[in-house]
Order: structure tokens, then sequence, then C-alpha cells
């Protein structure tokens, strides 16, 4: 459903990725780890669009990620994504936060949104606050809505970059379990997460970054418990 192929990325001197290959099945669950400035962000910012990258190929869902605007706005509406940092309209409501894609991007009646919107806003258990504005909200309320928000456009591929690393740590479990719960679909998941927890239940494979490069990649049980790159070992040795 989404393959990278040969992907190179560089700010300026800097190459953020080199050489990337990656083939993500549909319905699959990928979890990316790695160390600060490895390149985590960088690549799943590549694979719906929002950074371009310099050589190689994404294809996703058939549809090549390229200069042609009409096959990045297609991507853009069957790829959520949701950040470490929440990124909701602080000046619009829950609700109208999750109404704004639907209807704008996907010309969804205000009705229909809204229907949609208190679906995934109690799936996320925060449909009783969907009046409130984001500064109303904690960490991980916030966070629920980002995840409900991406989820209106009912995306067949969803993004997470560190969803879990700007909260405190007693709101980390209701978002993680949120996740949980999301994976339980058929849905395609990348999440870049330390969560080591998060990983050995929900993902199928565990891809590790360094230096702008893939590493090392293995399903969760064996990445975790069995490191084979030295790399990796100093990784997990400093998380753990
Ligand atoms: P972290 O765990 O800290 O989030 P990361 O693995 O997500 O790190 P990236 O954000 O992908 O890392 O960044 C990879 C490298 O590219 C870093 O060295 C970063 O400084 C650089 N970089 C990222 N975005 C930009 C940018 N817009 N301009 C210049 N350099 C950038
Ligand atoms: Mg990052």
């Amino acid at each position: 459903q989404i393959k990278v192929v040969g992907v190179g990325k560089r700010f300026g001197p800097f190459q953020a990725l080199s050489d990337v290959n990656l083939e993500i099945a549909s319905g699959e669950k990928l979890v990316i780890c790695g160390p600060s400035g490895s390149g985590k962000s960088t690549l799943i910012r590549c694979m719906n669009g929002i950074e371009s990258h310099d050589a190689g190929t994404i294809v996703v869902n058939g549809v090549p990620l390229d200069k042609v605007k009409a096959n990045r706005d297609q991507i853009r509406r069957e790829v959520g994504m949701v950040f470490q940092s929440f990124n909701l309209f602080p000046h619009m409501s829950v609700l109208e936060n999750c109404l704004l894609a639907p209807m704008s991007v996907k010309g969804m009646s205000r009705q229909d949104a809204k229907e949609v919107a208190m679906h995934f806003l109690s799936r996320v258990r925060i449909a009783e606050q969907a009046l409130k504005y984001p500064s109303q909200l904690s960490g991980g309320q916030q966070q629920r809505v980002a995840i409900a928000r991406a989820m209106c456009m009912k995306p067949k591929i969803l993004l997470l970059d560190e969803p879990t690393s700007a909260l405190d740590p007693e709101m980390v479990k209701e978002v993680l379990d949120t996740m949980v719960g999301l994976a339980q679909g058929g849905m395609t998941m990348v999440c870049v997460t330390h969560e080591m927890g998060f990983a050995r239940e929900v993902a199928d494979r565990v891809i590790f970054m360094d230096r702008g490069s893939i590493v090392e990649e293995a399903p969760p049980e064996e990445f975790f418990g069995n490191p084979r790159t030295p790399r990796a070992q100093d990784f997990l040795a400093q998380i753990l």
C-alpha cells in the first residue's frame, strides 16, 4: 500500500534520508524508532507529501507522490496524520476542528460531517467535550481529539509522529489505549514511537533508523529482545 524506493532527502548540505526502501502492506501496523535526528519524522512526512523527497519514489495506494497536484491531493485525502504537538486549531471548538477537513476537502454536508465527527469523538471518549476549545482540554484529551480529527477523514492510512511524547506520563496510557483500539480495525498504521509496550502489542514489524537509513527491521519481540546491530543495541540500552 505504501512503497518507498530509494528515497533520499536533503536539507541543504545535510542528508536527512538516504536510500530508504520500505514496503508497507495494507492493514499493516508498523512502528518506527531510532535516535533523535535519525530521520523518522522526515520519512513519515515524506509519506504524505508534507515534505517532498528529492530522490527515489514513493507510491501510496498506487498513486505516485510526485509534483502532480491531483496526485498529492488524492494521497492527502487517504492518509491521516497525528503530530507530537497535536496541532489542533486553537480558535475552533473540538467539533469544528473535526468538521473542517471533511467539509472543505471531501465536500461533506455539515450534518453528515457532524455525525461522523461525533462517532469518532465518542470512540476516543471525548464526545461530551465537543464544544470546548483545545486550550480547555488536557494534553491527553487534545491528542485524542487530534486522533479523532484524523479519523473523520476515514483515512486508509494513519501516520502518527510520536503521539505520546509531549504528554505528561499519566496521560500517555489513555492515548496509547486509543491507538490500540484503532489498530484493531483494518487500517494501515505507521507510528513513530519509543513506546515498547505499544509496539509489542500492535506492531507487525519495527524498523530502526539511524542517520537517515533503515538499519534494522524485525518483528517487535525480536527487535526488542534481540537487536542485531550494535547501533540498535545502544539505542535500546538508552531508552530502557
Ligand atoms: P526526533 O526523534 O528528534 O524527532 P527524527 O528522527 O524525527 O528526530 P527528523 O526530524 O526527521 O529526525 O530530522 C532528521 C534530520 O534532519 C535532523 O538532523 C534535523 O535537524 C534535520 N531536519 C529536519 N527538518 C529540517 C528542516 N526543515 N530544515 C533543516 N534540517 C532539517
Ligand atoms: Mg521526529
